[in-house]
């Protein structure tokens, strides 16, 4: 198992927004966590990768404890996440966005590493000098994993990476996790489409208000419409 998160309880001051939530993954998986809105879905990430300590429970990433331990230790050991709302240098161009990412990559590799990026992302090569801050929502997006991939991640974990893109980059988005999926990587992600996700993906959580109400296969989810009349409020 790459992340095995085992009864995590995280607090805002008196506002407990995780009540010892478990889940896992394991290598070569594409998890989807779903859930409404404040049910507790960017804590957790939060709490996995280190900006966030948990009040109890523990994290361990690939067999070690790394609950509360350093994001920056975090990302050195393969834990990389791209957080809600796309994070990335406006002003840089795409070429520089992508060099920064890859700064611990030894020199000898990242150029590979951004060519492969390149393949991965075809539009962002074609944009390879262009300021970021030109770029529409999707392909900042698409722009924001390029930069979490440039570390060969050992997990990448994604917050609601189609938040906010019009539905022709909502496709690209769910083409892009498909391909990721078949290049074998490990994927946990966040995202609001529930039932979309959750039919792509090998397995799945459901959180609300802080608890996993239900787990399983992510096409068994995807068909429980009773979890999505009731807790996700529809796709
Ligand atoms: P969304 O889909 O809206 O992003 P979410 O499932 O990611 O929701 P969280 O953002 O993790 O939910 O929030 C869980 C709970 O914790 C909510 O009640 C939220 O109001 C609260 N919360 C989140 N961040 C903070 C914070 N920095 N300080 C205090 N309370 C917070």
């Amino acid at each position: 198992m790459i992340l095995e998160v085992d009864r995590l309880t995280t607090r805002y001051g008196a506002l407990t927004a995780l009540h010892a939530v478990s889940l896992h993954v394991a290598v070569g998986e594409l998890v989807a966590l779903v859930g409404p809105n404040g049910a507790g879905k960017t804590t957790l990430l939060s709490s996995v990768v280190g900006l966030l300590r948990p009040a109890n429970g523990s994290v361990r990433f690939e067999g070690t404890d790394v609950t509360g331990a350093d994001p920056a230790a975090n990302v050195a050991r393969g834990l990389a996440l791209v957080p809600e709302r796309r994070r990335i240098f406006k002003d840089l161009s795409v070429a520089e966005n992508l060099r920064l990412a890859g700064a611990t990559v030894p020199k000898s590799q990242r150029k590979a590493r951004m060519e492969e990026m390149g393949e991965l992302f075809p539009v962002l090569r074609t944009k390879w000098d262009v300021s970021a801050g030109y770029l529409s929502g999707g392909q900042a997006q698409q722009l924001a994993v390029a930069r979490a991939l440039m570390c060969e991640p050992k997990l990448l974990l994604l917050d609601e990476p189609c938040l906010g893109l019009a539905p022709t980059m909502v496709d690209v988005i769910f083409e892009l996790l498909d391909q990721l999926r078949a290049q074998g990587r490990t994927i946990l992600v966040v995202e609001q489409q529930a039932q979309r996700v959750l039919s792509v993906a090998d397995r799945g959580y459901v959180l609300r208000t802080g608890e996993i109400v239900a787990e399983g296969s992510g096409p068994e989810l995807a068909g429980r419409s009773d979890l999505f009349d009731t807790y996700v409020g529809g796709s």
